[in-house]
């Protein structure tokens, strides 16, 4: 008989099944991240790995002696085994008894043979605790990086926030995705028609304005340097700075400045 998924989401279900093809394979999914996973969040409970990887030089003198374990991520390593362990001897895989037998291996024997599991009547009961644990732990062993700034958002001017690794970010003000380099090369095309003129500080300052940040000390070695021609009277040209600032802006996300 088919019916309607237990996971309440509109889907139809196979003979025999209780939750539809999706849920049945995030099900699958979230049990072999467990198996991905499980180990670092012990390395981490344990202490014998940081999270930020920081600290493991040797040197740093804590003021007490750290407890030996990690509380919260302790609980959740042991929450998580017990579950692999009560769904191991359900199901009756192999070793399941074994206390030997490590999380991993848990894993993998329910997915080398999940149809039990699938076609068990509390199948949603176990869905809901392994996807559980499994966003406890992946939290658990991948934080959230700071984000950066990436400069002026060319449709509104606000901020363009971004993971440092990533090409896009995202508009604080309008929500939307917004590609690193265009974030500088449009702003630098609307520069690039502009007819201000001024010191090195004013255009450091124009620049500013477009959501660039160019000190005035560059500018200045730049002119020095005769990469930057002023006019007689120490006065620069804003959209003779545009080919220079792109070569900087495509410098500071690949390669190194020169
Ligand atoms: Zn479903
Ligand atoms: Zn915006």
């Amino acid at each position: 008989m088919t019916g309607r998924c237990v996971n309440n989401d509109g889907a139809d279900t196979s003979i025999g099944r209780l939750l539809c093809h999706d849920c049945e394979q995030r099900l699958q999914d979230h049990l072999a991240r467990i198996g991905e996973e499980i180990t670092p969040l012990l390395l981490i409970a344990t202490k014998q790995a940081s999270v930020n990887m920081q600290g493991g030089d040797g040197h740093a003198a804590p003021a007490e002696a750290p407890s030996p374990l990690r509380d919260d991520m302790w609980e959740l390593y042991c929450q998580t085994e017990r579950l692999m362990r009560q769904l191991a001897v359900r199901f009756d895989y192999q070793r399941a008894a074994d206390p030997d037998t490590t999380v991993a291996a848990l894993t993998r024997a329910a997915l080398a043979d999940p149809d039990p599991l699938l076609s068990c009547g509390d199948v949603l009961g176990w869905y809901e605790d392994i996807v559980d644990l499994s966003e406890g732990i992946h939290i658990a062993v991948n934080p959230a990086k700071p984000r950066i700034a990436f400069g002026a958002c060319p449709g509104c001017g606000g901020v363009v926030w971004g993971d440092p690794d990533e090409q896009d970010g995202e508009c604080a003000g309008c929500g939307e995705r917004v590609n690193r380099r265009a974030v500088a090369d449009r702003l630098l095309a609307r520069l690039i028609v502009s007819e201000v003129r001024g010191t090195p500080a004013e255009l450091s300052d124009e620049c500013a304005k477009a959501g660039i940040r160019i000190p005035a000390s560059t500018i200045r070695s730049w002119t020095s340097r005769g990469r930057l021609r002023c006019d007689a009277d120490g006065m620069l040209n804003l959209s003779e700075l545009v080919p220079l600032l792109r070569r900087r802006a495509n410098y500071g996300i690949q390669e190194r400045p020169s």
